[in-house]
Protein backbone atom coordinates (compact mmCIF):
# COMPACT_ATOMS: atom_id res chain seq x y z
CA UNK A 1 0.00 0.00 0.00
CA UNK A 2 1.28 3.48 -0.69
CA UNK A 3 0.96 6.25 1.14
CA UNK A 4 -2.05 7.50 -0.56
CA UNK A 5 -3.85 4.46 0.23
CA UNK A 6 -3.04 4.26 3.61
CA UNK A 7 -4.68 7.59 4.50
CA UNK A 8 -7.81 6.55 2.58
CA UNK A 9 -8.12 3.15 4.30
CA UNK A 10 -7.73 4.82 7.68
CA UNK A 11 -8.65 8.34 7.59
CA UNK A 12 -11.76 7.69 4.99
CA UNK A 13 -12.76 10.74 2.94
CA UNK A 14 -9.14 13.08 3.36
CA UNK A 15 -8.20 14.35 -0.03
CA UNK A 16 -4.71 13.36 -0.93
CA UNK A 17 -2.94 14.75 -3.82
CA UNK A 18 0.49 13.56 -5.25
CA UNK A 19 3.02 16.21 -6.26
CA UNK A 20 0.57 19.59 -6.18
CA UNK A 21 2.62 22.54 -7.13
CA UNK A 22 2.58 25.02 -3.93
CA UNK A 23 2.45 27.68 -6.16
CA UNK A 24 -1.56 27.00 -6.66
CA UNK A 25 -1.59 27.28 -2.69
CA UNK A 26 0.40 30.29 -1.87
CA UNK A 27 -0.31 34.18 -2.49
CA UNK A 28 3.32 34.56 -3.69
CA UNK A 29 2.25 32.13 -6.81
CA UNK A 30 5.84 30.31 -6.31
CA UNK A 31 7.11 27.02 -4.95
CA UNK A 32 7.48 23.60 -6.25
CA UNK A 33 5.79 20.29 -5.56
CA UNK A 34 4.51 18.88 -2.46
CA UNK A 35 5.57 15.35 -2.42
CA UNK A 36 1.96 14.31 -0.69
CA UNK A 37 -0.61 17.29 -0.23
CA UNK A 38 -3.65 16.24 2.24
CA UNK A 39 -6.69 18.54 2.93
CA UNK A 40 -8.23 17.12 6.35
CA UNK A 41 -11.67 18.19 7.33
CA UNK A 42 -11.31 18.05 11.44
CA UNK A 43 -8.94 16.95 14.32
CA UNK A 44 -9.23 13.50 14.07
CA UNK A 45 -8.56 13.48 10.40
CA UNK A 46 -5.54 15.51 11.41
CA UNK A 47 -4.04 13.62 13.87
CA UNK A 48 -3.98 10.33 12.16
CA UNK A 49 -2.59 11.96 9.11
CA UNK A 50 0.51 12.86 11.59
CA UNK A 51 0.27 9.46 13.21
CA UNK A 52 0.73 7.53 9.60
CA UNK A 53 3.82 10.25 8.07
CA UNK A 54 5.42 9.46 11.38
CA UNK A 55 5.12 5.70 10.60
CA UNK A 56 6.38 6.48 7.06
CA UNK A 57 9.53 8.83 8.84
CA UNK A 58 7.89 11.42 6.27
CA UNK A 59 8.04 14.95 7.89
CA UNK A 60 5.34 16.74 8.00
CA UNK A 61 4.52 20.50 6.68
CA UNK A 62 1.22 22.64 7.98
CA UNK A 63 -0.12 25.51 6.15
CA UNK A 64 -3.27 27.41 5.68
CA UNK A 65 -4.48 29.97 3.42
CA UNK A 66 -0.25 30.72 2.36
CA UNK A 67 -0.69 34.13 2.26
CA UNK A 68 2.85 34.65 3.99
CA UNK A 69 4.91 32.11 2.46
CA UNK A 70 7.56 31.47 0.25
CA UNK A 71 7.67 28.49 -1.00
CA UNK A 72 11.46 27.37 -2.55
CA UNK A 73 11.39 26.15 -6.17
CA UNK A 74 11.74 22.14 -5.46
CA UNK A 75 8.66 22.19 -3.30
CA UNK A 76 8.03 20.10 -0.04
CA UNK A 77 9.15 16.90 0.92
CA UNK A 78 6.71 14.39 2.66
CA UNK A 79 3.11 15.17 3.88
CA UNK A 80 2.11 19.18 3.29
CA UNK A 81 -1.36 19.21 5.39
CA UNK A 82 -3.83 22.38 4.32
CA UNK A 83 -6.05 23.33 6.91
CA UNK A 84 -8.02 24.98 4.38
CA UNK A 85 -12.01 25.73 3.46
CA UNK A 86 -12.57 21.96 4.18
CA UNK A 87 -11.46 22.77 8.09
CA UNK A 88 -14.12 24.92 8.31
CA UNK A 89 -16.72 25.68 11.30
CA UNK A 90 -18.28 29.37 13.02
CA UNK A 91 -20.16 29.74 16.18
CA UNK A 92 -21.69 32.35 17.46
CA UNK A 93 -22.33 32.67 21.55
CA UNK A 94 -23.44 36.02 22.93
CA UNK A 95 -20.06 37.85 22.70
CA UNK A 96 -17.74 35.20 21.93
CA UNK A 97 -16.66 33.52 18.52
CA UNK A 98 -15.43 30.14 17.87
CA UNK A 99 -13.24 29.42 14.32
CA UNK A 100 -11.59 26.39 13.44
CA UNK A 101 -8.73 26.75 11.73
CA UNK A 102 -9.20 27.10 7.91
CA UNK A 103 -11.68 29.28 8.22
CA UNK A 104 -10.47 32.72 6.69
CA UNK A 105 -10.03 36.00 8.96
CA UNK A 106 -12.24 37.69 6.54
CA UNK A 107 -15.13 35.55 7.07
CA UNK A 108 -14.91 35.25 10.73
CA UNK A 109 -14.57 39.47 10.64
CA UNK A 110 -17.61 39.39 8.82
CA UNK A 111 -19.64 36.71 10.82
CA UNK A 112 -18.84 39.20 13.90
CA UNK A 113 -20.12 41.94 11.88
CA UNK A 114 -23.30 40.69 11.28
CA UNK A 115 -23.93 39.73 14.50
CA UNK A 116 -23.19 43.35 15.79
CA UNK A 117 -19.68 42.21 17.82
CA UNK A 118 -17.26 44.73 17.32
CA UNK A 119 -13.14 43.87 17.91
CA UNK A 120 -12.25 42.20 14.96
CA UNK A 121 -12.22 44.82 12.29
CA UNK A 122 -8.84 45.38 12.14
CA UNK A 123 -8.60 41.66 10.52
CA UNK A 124 -11.19 41.91 7.26
CA UNK A 125 -8.70 42.53 4.95
CA UNK A 126 -5.81 40.10 6.32
CA UNK A 127 -5.85 37.34 3.80
CA UNK A 128 -5.05 34.69 5.97
CA UNK A 129 -6.96 31.47 7.91
CA UNK A 130 -7.11 31.69 11.39
CA UNK A 131 -4.87 28.99 11.68
CA UNK A 132 -2.02 30.75 10.07
CA UNK A 133 -3.27 33.89 11.81
CA UNK A 134 -3.00 32.60 15.15
CA UNK A 135 0.73 31.42 14.50
CA UNK A 136 1.40 34.63 13.36
CA UNK A 137 -0.53 36.89 15.63
CA UNK A 138 -1.56 38.85 12.55
CA UNK A 139 -2.52 42.62 12.99
CA UNK A 140 -3.47 45.21 11.43
CA UNK A 141 -4.47 49.16 11.94
CA UNK A 142 -3.37 49.10 15.80
CA UNK A 143 -5.52 45.03 16.55
CA UNK A 144 -3.98 42.18 16.44
CA UNK A 145 -5.55 38.34 17.16
CA UNK A 146 -3.80 38.55 20.75
CA UNK A 147 -6.48 41.67 21.58
CA UNK A 148 -9.19 39.32 21.24
CA UNK A 149 -8.26 35.46 21.50
CA UNK A 150 -9.18 33.64 24.97
CA UNK A 151 -7.75 30.17 24.20
CA UNK A 152 -6.95 28.01 21.19
CA UNK A 153 -7.42 24.49 20.78
CA UNK A 154 -4.33 22.83 19.40
CA UNK A 155 -2.78 20.00 18.68
CA UNK A 156 0.73 17.88 19.36
CA UNK A 157 2.80 16.56 16.90
CA UNK A 158 4.89 15.31 19.26
CA UNK A 159 2.61 13.42 21.78
CA UNK A 160 -0.78 13.45 19.61
CA UNK A 161 -2.63 15.07 21.83
CA UNK A 162 -5.07 18.35 21.49
CA UNK A 163 -6.02 19.94 24.36
CA UNK A 164 -7.22 24.13 24.98
CA UNK A 165 -4.41 26.84 25.94
CA UNK A 166 -5.14 29.92 27.26
CA UNK A 167 -4.26 32.46 25.06
CA UNK A 168 -1.66 33.48 27.41
CA UNK A 169 -0.14 30.30 27.16
CA UNK A 170 0.19 30.89 23.19
CA UNK A 171 2.96 33.42 23.65
CA UNK A 172 1.25 35.88 21.56
CA UNK A 173 3.82 38.41 20.16
CA UNK A 174 4.78 41.03 17.19
CA UNK A 175 4.23 38.59 14.63
CA UNK A 176 5.07 35.35 16.56
CA UNK A 177 3.90 32.46 18.74
CA UNK A 178 4.49 29.73 20.57
CA UNK A 179 3.14 27.95 18.07
CA UNK A 180 5.73 29.16 15.34
CA UNK A 181 8.13 28.26 17.62
CA UNK A 182 7.42 24.53 18.59
CA UNK A 183 5.43 23.42 15.35
CA UNK A 184 2.45 22.72 17.25
CA UNK A 185 -0.95 23.35 15.13
CA UNK A 186 -4.27 25.54 16.31
CA UNK A 187 -7.42 23.70 15.23
CA UNK A 188 -9.76 26.32 16.40
CA UNK A 189 -9.64 29.36 18.54
CA UNK A 190 -12.01 31.67 20.41
CA UNK A 191 -12.62 35.37 20.38
CA UNK A 192 -14.25 37.20 22.95
CA UNK A 193 -15.84 40.38 21.48
CA UNK A 194 -18.06 43.46 22.14
CA UNK A 195 -21.30 44.66 21.33
CA UNK A 196 -21.26 47.26 19.07
CA UNK A 197 -23.27 49.20 16.09
CA UNK A 198 -23.40 47.41 13.16
CA UNK A 199 -23.63 50.37 10.62
CA UNK A 200 -20.34 51.56 12.70
CA UNK A 201 -18.63 48.43 12.52
CA UNK A 202 -19.35 47.93 8.39
CA UNK A 203 -18.03 51.54 8.21
CA UNK A 204 -14.43 51.01 10.19
CA UNK A 205 -14.23 47.20 8.06
CA UNK A 206 -14.82 49.52 4.77
CA UNK A 207 -12.11 52.56 5.64
CA UNK A 208 -10.00 49.97 6.67
CA UNK A 209 -9.93 48.10 3.25
CA UNK A 210 -10.02 50.90 1.16
CA UNK A 211 -7.25 52.19 3.04
CA UNK A 212 -5.20 48.98 1.58
CA UNK A 213 -6.57 49.26 -1.63
CA UNK A 214 -4.59 53.04 -2.18
CA UNK A 215 -1.45 51.61 -0.36
CA UNK A 216 -1.14 48.26 -1.17
CA UNK A 217 0.13 46.49 -4.18
CA UNK A 218 -3.21 44.28 -3.97
CA UNK A 219 -3.01 43.88 -8.21
CA UNK A 220 0.07 41.68 -8.07
CA UNK A 221 0.62 38.56 -5.83
CA UNK A 222 2.54 38.54 -2.49
CA UNK A 223 2.70 37.62 0.69
CA UNK A 224 1.95 40.96 2.33
CA UNK A 225 4.52 43.05 3.93
CA UNK A 226 7.96 41.22 3.83
CA UNK A 227 9.46 42.51 6.69
CA UNK A 228 8.90 42.80 10.21
CA UNK A 229 8.92 46.37 11.55
CA UNK A 230 12.19 47.13 13.30
CA UNK A 231 11.97 48.57 16.46
CA UNK A 232 11.55 52.61 16.36
CA UNK A 233 11.35 52.32 12.05
CA UNK A 234 9.13 51.29 9.29
CA UNK A 235 10.77 48.54 6.95
CA UNK A 236 8.73 50.18 4.33
CA UNK A 237 10.62 53.85 4.71
CA UNK A 238 14.03 52.43 5.32
CA UNK A 239 13.52 50.39 1.89
CA UNK A 240 12.35 53.53 0.08
CA UNK A 241 15.38 55.96 1.69
CA UNK A 242 17.74 53.44 0.61
CA UNK A 243 16.66 53.53 -2.94
CA UNK A 244 15.24 50.29 -3.57
CA UNK A 245 11.48 51.06 -4.94
CA UNK A 246 11.40 49.47 -7.65
CA UNK A 247 14.69 47.21 -7.75
CA UNK A 248 13.85 43.90 -9.05
CA UNK A 249 15.60 40.52 -9.71
CA UNK A 250 14.07 38.29 -12.55
CA UNK A 251 10.11 38.65 -12.03
CA UNK A 252 10.67 39.52 -8.09
CA UNK A 253 10.30 43.15 -7.39
CA UNK A 254 10.12 45.93 -4.64
CA UNK A 255 6.88 47.00 -5.17
CA UNK A 256 6.96 50.80 -6.98
CA UNK A 257 3.56 51.58 -4.74
CA UNK A 258 4.60 50.16 -1.57
CA UNK A 259 8.36 49.58 -0.61
CA UNK A 260 7.37 47.24 2.37
CA UNK A 261 5.57 44.87 -0.11
CA UNK A 262 7.64 42.34 -2.92
CA UNK A 263 5.75 41.35 -5.52
CA UNK A 264 5.62 39.18 -8.20
CA UNK A 265 5.08 40.79 -11.57
CA UNK A 266 4.75 37.42 -13.17
CA UNK A 267 7.00 34.63 -13.75
CA UNK A 268 9.11 34.97 -10.48
CA UNK A 269 10.73 32.16 -8.87
CA UNK A 270 11.28 31.67 -5.18
CA UNK A 271 15.10 31.99 -5.69
CA UNK A 272 14.36 35.37 -7.33
CA UNK A 273 11.94 37.08 -4.48
CA UNK A 274 15.01 35.02 -1.50
CA UNK A 275 17.28 36.90 -3.82
CA UNK A 276 16.25 40.06 -3.60
CA UNK A 277 15.28 39.63 -0.34
CA UNK A 278 18.83 39.32 0.49
CA UNK A 279 19.93 42.46 -1.44
CA UNK A 280 16.86 44.75 -0.30
CA UNK A 281 18.71 43.05 3.37
CA UNK A 282 22.44 43.80 2.49
CA UNK A 283 21.42 47.65 0.97
CA UNK A 284 19.22 48.31 3.88
CA UNK A 285 22.05 47.82 6.20
CA UNK A 286 24.43 49.69 4.71
CA UNK A 287 22.48 52.60 4.05
CA UNK A 288 21.04 52.62 7.58
CA UNK A 289 22.55 49.71 10.05
CA UNK A 290 19.23 48.32 10.07
CA UNK A 291 18.73 44.30 10.21
CA UNK A 292 15.46 43.80 8.39
CA UNK A 293 13.99 40.46 9.66
CA UNK A 294 11.59 38.73 7.19
CA UNK A 295 7.89 38.39 8.34
CA UNK A 296 7.39 35.73 5.34
CA UNK A 297 7.69 32.19 6.54
CA UNK A 298 10.22 30.47 3.60
CA UNK A 299 9.68 26.78 3.32
CA UNK A 300 10.54 23.55 1.37
CA UNK A 301 13.88 22.97 -0.64
C1 LIG B 1 -1.98 41.28 0.36
C2 LIG B 1 -1.60 40.80 1.71
C3 LIG B 1 -1.83 41.61 2.83
C4 LIG B 1 -1.48 41.16 4.11
N1 LIG B 1 -1.74 41.96 5.17
C5 LIG B 1 -1.44 41.54 6.42
C6 LIG B 1 -1.72 42.35 7.56
O1 LIG B 1 -2.27 43.43 7.46
N2 LIG B 1 -1.38 41.87 8.79
C7 LIG B 1 -0.78 40.66 8.94
O2 LIG B 1 -0.51 40.26 10.10
N3 LIG B 1 -0.50 39.87 7.88
C8 LIG B 1 -0.81 40.27 6.63
N4 LIG B 1 -0.53 39.47 5.56
C9 LIG B 1 0.18 38.19 5.77
C10 LIG B 1 -0.72 36.99 6.03
O3 LIG B 1 -2.02 37.16 5.46
C11 LIG B 1 -0.85 36.69 7.52
O4 LIG B 1 0.41 36.40 8.10
C12 LIG B 1 -1.78 35.49 7.78
O5 LIG B 1 -2.06 35.41 9.15
C13 LIG B 1 -1.19 34.16 7.32
O6 LIG B 1 -2.21 33.18 7.37
P1 LIG B 1 -2.20 31.93 6.38
O7 LIG B 1 -3.37 31.08 6.70
O8 LIG B 1 -2.11 32.39 4.98
O9 LIG B 1 -0.87 31.22 6.85
P2 LIG B 1 0.25 30.52 5.94
O10 LIG B 1 0.91 31.57 5.10
O11 LIG B 1 -0.31 29.34 5.25
O12 LIG B 1 1.27 30.07 7.08
C14 LIG B 1 1.97 31.03 7.85
C15 LIG B 1 2.66 30.31 9.00
O13 LIG B 1 1.67 29.81 9.88
C16 LIG B 1 1.83 28.39 10.05
N5 LIG B 1 0.48 27.84 10.18
C17 LIG B 1 -0.51 27.84 9.26
N6 LIG B 1 -1.61 27.26 9.75
C18 LIG B 1 -1.31 26.88 11.02
C19 LIG B 1 -2.05 26.23 12.07
N7 LIG B 1 -3.32 25.84 11.91
N8 LIG B 1 -1.42 26.01 13.26
C20 LIG B 1 -0.13 26.39 13.45
N9 LIG B 1 0.61 26.99 12.49
C21 LIG B 1 0.02 27.25 11.30
C22 LIG B 1 2.57 27.92 8.80
O14 LIG B 1 3.28 26.74 9.06
C23 LIG B 1 3.49 29.11 8.54
O15 LIG B 1 4.65 29.05 9.36
C24 LIG B 1 -0.87 39.88 4.27
C25 LIG B 1 -0.65 39.07 3.15
C26 LIG B 1 -1.02 39.51 1.88
C27 LIG B 1 -0.80 38.61 0.71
Amino acid sequence: MDFCEKVLSRAGDVRIIKGEPLSKHTTFRVGGPADYMAFPKDESALAILFEIAKNESLPVTVIGNGSNLIVKDKGIRGLTIVLGEEFSGITVSDYEITASAGELLSKIARTAYQHSLTGLEFASGIPGSLGGGMAMNAGAYGGQLSDVCVSARVFDPETGEIREYAANELELGYRTSMLLKTGRIVTSAKFRLHAGDKEQILKTMEDLNARRREKQPLAYPSAGSTFKRPEGYFAGALIEGANLKGASVGGAQVSTLHAGFIINTGGATAQDILDLIKHVQTVVFEKHGVNLETEVRVLGE
